[in-house]
């Protein structure tokens, strides 16, 4: 019983692990502002989700990452509406 447990908290630790995952960047396009800027930093949007639409039932808070430009501070890929 006690190897179980062992080994869920085996499983556990290794889910808290960061995922490397290999990627190429030979292939990937850099994002750079308008301003002409490489560099950005990231926040968090958070958002408040009620109780009526999750379902859990429960209100809840959720971020989305974004990154923001280091020289202007313009949000990357922000949309204008
Ligand atoms: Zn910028």
């Amino acid at each position: 019983m006690s190897g179980q447990i062992a080994k869920i908290r085996r499983n556990m630790e290794r889910q808290d692990q960061p995922v490397q995952i290999p990627i190429d960047l030979k292939n990937a396009t850099p994002q750079v502002c308008e301003c002409g800027c490489k560099y950005f930093k990231q926040i968090f949007l958070v958002y408040k989700v009620s109780a009526f639409s999750n379902p859990t039932g429960k209100e809840l808070i959720a971020q989305q990452p974004v990154f923001l430009c280091m020289e202007c501070g313009k949000m990357l890929g922000e949309k204008k509406i």
